[in-house]
């Protein structure tokens, strides 16, 4: 379809309180110089149920406007509901281009929506720049096994659709007065093919929150075992950070996905990346390049990841983390 507008689209998407996740509004950071290169407004667009406070964290992330569906039918995540709604939205506003977060809902709805209307989507993006001379964005991911970087456009249809990972931007609450519109769509719960019964957390009720962390201690296959990581935790626990490991670690069964660190992991964006016994392959370093701060402990001083590093420590991960830890508690004190 023709773009009737030169707006950029944000989708919010948001937790089962109605509260605005992370994602969303980190993507109304480079949304709001995106849509200024495009030469419209930043739109939020929030379909959900008693989404007050989402409406709010928009507003104060920089949104010009705010779009909301509001319904019982959207209190949990439907394929159907929420599909319906946001392509009748495209289909009305006709907005440039859209962004959603690469979350499990993400992933999902955005290859629907673009397949509905038409138009192309780039997925898992975790860059994002604009081409003035071809007036479109340029969707960057990794390909080939994250070897290479890939730069996709969408020069024919619209909007221009991308899937963007959480934490590759960060949250800049610049405050705000955003509009809001309210848009009334419903959907038949005979339309509803889907019915989300239960949500069951991965690992118990355990909830890892890698992308908003400010610190991570993150250990790879030269941790030795499962047991190894206790000397992680050991840190973490002083350091108040979050647990990461690479994807050899997890494969090894060490640790659950849920902490992997990663192209096919979670993209982190800490202020310090401690990383323990990890070579830096380059899928790792896809999901650390938001990283302020990265210190390697590796007994290889060839290992890649010293090339990443701020800091590096070469010697044996179990030797050095004690002494780190022992250090940092007489700092303290
Ligand atoms: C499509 C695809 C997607 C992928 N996605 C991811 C991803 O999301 N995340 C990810 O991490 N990987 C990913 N990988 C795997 C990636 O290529 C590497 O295989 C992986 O990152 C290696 O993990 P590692 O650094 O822990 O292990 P290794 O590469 O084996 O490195 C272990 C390091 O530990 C050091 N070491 C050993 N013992 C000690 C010790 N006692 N003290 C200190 N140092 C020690 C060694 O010198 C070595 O440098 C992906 C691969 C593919 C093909």
């Amino acid at each position: 379809m023709e773009a009737k507008t030169k707006d950029l689209w944000v989708f919010i998407e948001t937790n089962e309180d109605g509260s605005a996740k992370n994602v969303g509004l980190e993507l109304l950071n480079p949304g709001k110089t995106l849509a200024g290169k495009q030469g419209g407004s930043l739109v939020a667009v929030i379909i959900g149920n008693n989404v007050a406070s989402a409406i709010d964290a928009a507003s104060e992330h920089g949104a010009d406007k705010v779009i909301v569906v509001e319904g019982e039918e959207y209190a949990k995540y439907t394929t159907d509901a929420y599909t319906n709604a946001l392509v009748a939205l495209v289909e009305k506003y006709g907005p440039k281009s859209m962004m959603i977060g690469s979350t499990n809902n993400g992933r999902d709805l955005g290859p629907r929506v673009s397949c509905r209307l038409g138009t192309g989507l780039t997925a898992d993006c975790t860059s994002l720049d604009y081409s003035d001379e071809k007036d479109i964005i340029l969707w960057t991911r990794p390909a080939f096994g994250g070897n290479l970087m890939a730069t996709i456009i969408c020069p024919d249809h619209h909007p221009e659709i991308g899937t963007i990972r959480p934490g590759v931007f960060k949250k800049n609450p610049v405050g705000g007065n955003a509009e809001v519109i309210r848009e009334d769509i419903h959907v038949a719960a005979d339309q509803i093919r889907t019915q989300v019964l239960e949500i069951i957390n991965e690992m118990g009720a355990e909830k890892v929150d890698l992308e908003g962390a400010e610190i991570i201690v993150s250990g790879g296959r030269g941790v030795g075992s499962a047991e190894g990581f206790d000397t992680l935790r050991a840190l973490a626990n002083e350091l108040g950070a979050t647990i990461g490991a690479s994807r050899a670690a997890v494969d090894a069964g060490w640790m659950p996905h849920a902490h992997q660190v990663g192209q096919t992991g979670k993209t982190v964006s800490p202020k310090l990346y401690i990383a323990c016994g990890i070579s830096g392959a380059i899928q790792h370093l896809a999901g650390i390049g938001g990283a302020d701060c990265v210190v390697a402990i590796n007994k290889d001083p060839e290992a890649p990841i010293f090339d990443r590093a701020d800091y590096g420590v070469v010697g044996n991960l179990h030797d050095v983390l004690p002494v780190l830890l022992e250090e940092i508690k007489k700092a303290r004190a």
